[in-house]
């Protein structure tokens, strides 16, 4: 299948992660102004950035503009990379003793030197927003979340607000990442779907991928999943955020799209693709996400909705 034939044929329906995340973040704001004038509560959120790493500085920076998009408050605390695990593990405490903070995130990934499991599970369960602590992964495990991590419940809400059936479905979710495949197929499991969990061992994946009315490639490889992988009319999820710096693998990816990515790799270094291969998708697929535009955007809006939650759930109960 050649990028020539996608500009001929008909392309899968996009999913646009926009729309989605916009009404999500209205919906935020317009509770976090409920919240505030009827009983005084302000949600808080603290952004802990480690080093000088350029991708973590832009999700931290994006995760701050959005509190402020929605009426959160944000503390951006920034550390240096050659800090401690004991020096940061400090800092999270400070956090969790502070009751005017709802929601930690500690971006990752965290420098070589730092413990990061010790981290995470040092942060208090009620303030993690990232639902990475061993007690929220546990309770989303056991089918009774707490938090959801941010980009798996935006892949859902990407689904339902879109009408997309999950009950009954062959679900396929390709990674198994703490983060990403096994609490997305968790929470498709939750909605009825009858899922598979592939990795970098699975047999004759393309077989496997196939069989899926619902695919989602969270593996972190540009373009990895082909036209050949994905069963005709199928919704595919692409989570992957991978740069691509070379104009003749953006040719082959975006078809006739592809003269923007080329003038984006010449512009800024690189443009960004998936892990699904968007030329060759858009003659199988029905629908699909795009990147950027697509399951990025509901990550940050979860997390908003999420410290919400956590503001309403801290402060009402202790009142
Ligand atoms: P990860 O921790 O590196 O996990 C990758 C998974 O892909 C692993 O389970 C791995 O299998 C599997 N895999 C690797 N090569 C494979 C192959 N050849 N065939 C089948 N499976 C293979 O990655 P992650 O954190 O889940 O992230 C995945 C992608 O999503 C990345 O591009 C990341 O940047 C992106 N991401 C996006 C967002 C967002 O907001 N849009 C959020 C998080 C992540 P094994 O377990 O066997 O090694």
């Amino acid at each position: 299948m050649t990028a020539m034939m996608a500009s001929e044929k008909k392309r899968a329906e996009m999913l646009d992660g926009k729309v989605v995340a916009d009404a999500i973040k209205k919906e935020v704001a317009d509770e976090v102004r409920r919240l505030k004038n009827t009983t005084g509560i302000q949600p808080t959120l603290a952004a802990v950035l480690v080093g000088d790493d350029p991708a973590s500085a832009v999700y931290v920076r994006n995760k701050v503009r959005t509190c402020e998009e929605v009426g959160i408050t944000s503390r951006k605390i920034e550390l240096a990379d050659s800090i401690s695990t004991d020096e940061l593990l400090g800092v999270v405490t400070d956090l969790n003793q502070d009751d005017d903070v709802d929601g930690i995130l500690v971006q990752l990934p965290l420098p070589k030197q730092i413990d990061e499991s010790a981290i995470i599970e040092a942060i208090d369960p009620a303030k993690d927003v990232d639902a990475f602590h061993p007690t929220n992964v546990g309770l989303l495990a056991m089918g009774k979340p707490r938090f959801v991590p941010c980009t798996p419940a935006g892949i859902i809400e990407l689904l339902e607000r879109n009408n997309i059936d999950i009950a009954g479905t062959n679900a396929c979710v390709v990674g198994r990442s703490q983060i990403v495949g096994r609490p997305v197929a968790s929470l498709l499991l939750q909605r009825h779907a009858t899922v598979t969990i592939c990795h970098s061992k699975t047999r004759d994946l393309p077989a496997v991928t196939r069989q899926a009315d619902i695919l989602v490639a969270a593996i972190g490889r540009p373009g990895f999943i082909r036209g050949d992988y994905i069963k005709p009319g199928a919704t595919v999820i692409d989570v992957g955020v991978n740069r691509l710096t070379d104009a003749n693998q953006a040719r082959d990816f975006f078809g006739a799209a592809a003269d923007k990515r080329i003038a984006a790799i010449t512009e800024k270094g690189y443009t960004l693709v998936g892990d699904v291969h968007p030329a060759e998708a858009d003659l199988v697929a029905g629908k699909r996400t795009p990147v950027p535009g697509g399951v990025g955007l509901l990550t940050v809006a979860m997390l908003m909705k999420n410290t919400l939650q956590a503001a309403k759930s801290r402060r009402t109960a202790s009142k």
